[in-house]
């Protein structure tokens, strides 16, 4: 085990009770350190928002909402997630927020319980063009109890088919309109969608969890004025602790916040809600703000170098912090590309695109997205020189960390995040 600093030295006494688990916070640092982070919807939260997860509000129960919990002794929390609450009102000019979803997922699911019954229609992306698990696909509770039916991207511009949206909700009134997803680069159309949503009398719902720091950081438009519910996750590009959150119009706050709790959940997480209201603070900062336009202008430069080098961004590049990639130019799987990126350093992820191919476990792309690498200060310089590794690692690599090629780009890697060090000691 090395020392480390960032935990204290005995780690609150966790190193001297259990080496086994402290070990694995050290070396999952260690871990961190030492590679390129480029998985799209992680993020380095700071080490504020980590001592609000690390502490005694994790003990306390208090189902209910600040003033009328379920429980006693609930002066001390109540403060914390009424903070939570009003910064983030505030930082998305929103009428209302519920601050106790444990995940996205959980967000959306108070959604389906709000608006929907079980066997009711809702409209939303397709996962394969991008959507995500719990808009409405047969493993999820989403499809399973609620019937869905998926609109795509076009053929030609790979972007949301607005057309086809609109048909499919024409055809099939769903009770609930939902934008967003896991792999959309370009910005989505709130205006044209609220405008759709209004003709067949649906709830618009935006699943804002990949890009909602971005609008936090206003740096690309906010859904919030054309929304009836926002859903987010706070952990992606917002960079706060792992869980999620929603705002809403003011006449969907009491139905939301009963589909959260009683509905859903049981016992907020108060330690989370705390570091949620942590995280809320810095977003409302400029030193935010500029980190939210930087890591656009990062995404479209590793975009762009790696569209120089034959790897081709699906929608031909990207507005926001992350790019779909095309390999087949390259002749490589997504698959593959993951493996050979990781064994040099590099973390990506396979991801479908538009009509793939390939089956979801093999790909014909790959995912990488900026949130990272730009909170630790890397600018457009460095992504042209990350686009050259992920060239040479996807082309030429292999998955044996030992191979030359590996090893060559670990070496590019190395000196990357030496200069530009996460967590800095
Ligand atoms: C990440 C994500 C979620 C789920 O978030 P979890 O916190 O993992 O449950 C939901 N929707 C979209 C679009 C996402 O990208």
């Amino acid at each position: 085990m090395t020392d480390d600093t960032f935990y204290g030295s005995d780690f609150g006494g966790l190193r001297a009770f259990d080496p086994e688990i402290a070990d694995v916070l050290l070396s999952e640092l260690g871990r961190i350190r030492s590679g390129l982070q480029l998985i799209a919807s992680e993020n380095l939260s700071s080490p504020e928002v980590l001592t609000a997860l690390g502490s005694t509000l994790s003990n306390k129960y208090a189902e209910g909402y600040p003033g009328r919990r379920y429980y006693g002794g609930c002066s001390e929390v109540d403060k914390a997630e009424q903070l939570a609450i009003d910064r983030c009102k505030a930082l998305f000019d929103a009428d209302h927020a519920n601050v106790q979803a444990h995940s996205g997922a959980s967000a959306n699911q108070a959604v389906y319980g709000a608006f929907l019954k079980p066997g009711e229609k809702i409209l939303a992306m397709s996962l394969p063009h991008g959507g995500h698990l719990t808009h409405g696909t047969k493993v999820s509770f989403s499809g399973k109890w609620f019937d869905a039916v998926h609109y795509g991207v076009h053929p030609e511009t790979e972007d949301v088919d607005y057309d086809e949206m609109e048909r499919l909700a024409k055809e099939h009134r769903p009770k609930v309109i939902c934008a967003g997803g896991s792999a959309i680069p370009r910005l989505i159309d709130f205006e044209r969608i609220r405008a759709i949503a209004d003709e067949v009398g649906a709830i618009f719902w935006v699943d804002a969890a990949h890009f909602i720091g971005l609008v936090a950081g206003k740096a690309i438009p906010s859904p919030v004025p054309f929304a009836d519910v926002v859903t987010f996750t706070t952990h992606k590009v917002l960079r706060g602790p792992r869980s999620g959150a929603l705002v809403c119009k003011a006449e969907h706050a009491a139905a939301l916040d009963k589909a959260i709790f009683p509905m859903m959940q049981g016992g907020p997480q108060m330690h989370t809600i705390a570091a949620k209201a942590v995280n809320f603070k810095e977003c409302a900062s400029p030193e935010y703000a500029d980190y939210t336009r930087r890591v656009i202008t990062n995404s479209q430069a590793l975009a762009a170098g790696l569209a120089e080098r034959g790897i081709r961004p699906t929608t031909g590049g990207t507005d926001t912090h992350l790019a779909l990639l095309d390999l087949q130019g390259v002749g490589v799987t997504g698959k593959d590309a993951e493996a050979r990126a990781d064994a040099a350093g590099i973390v990506l992820n396979k991801n479908a695109i538009p009509n793939d191919p390939q089956k979801p476990g093999i790909a014909s792309g790959v995912r990488v997205g900026t949130p990272c690498v730009t909170t630790q200060g890397m600018g457009e310089a460095e992504m042209a020189t990350i686009a050259e590794l992920i060239h040479v690692a996807v082309t030429q690599g292999d998955a044996d960390p030992e191979h030359a090629v590996s090893q060559q780009v670990r070496a590019g890697v190395d000196e990357l995040v030496t200069a530009f060090p996460a967590y800095p000691r």
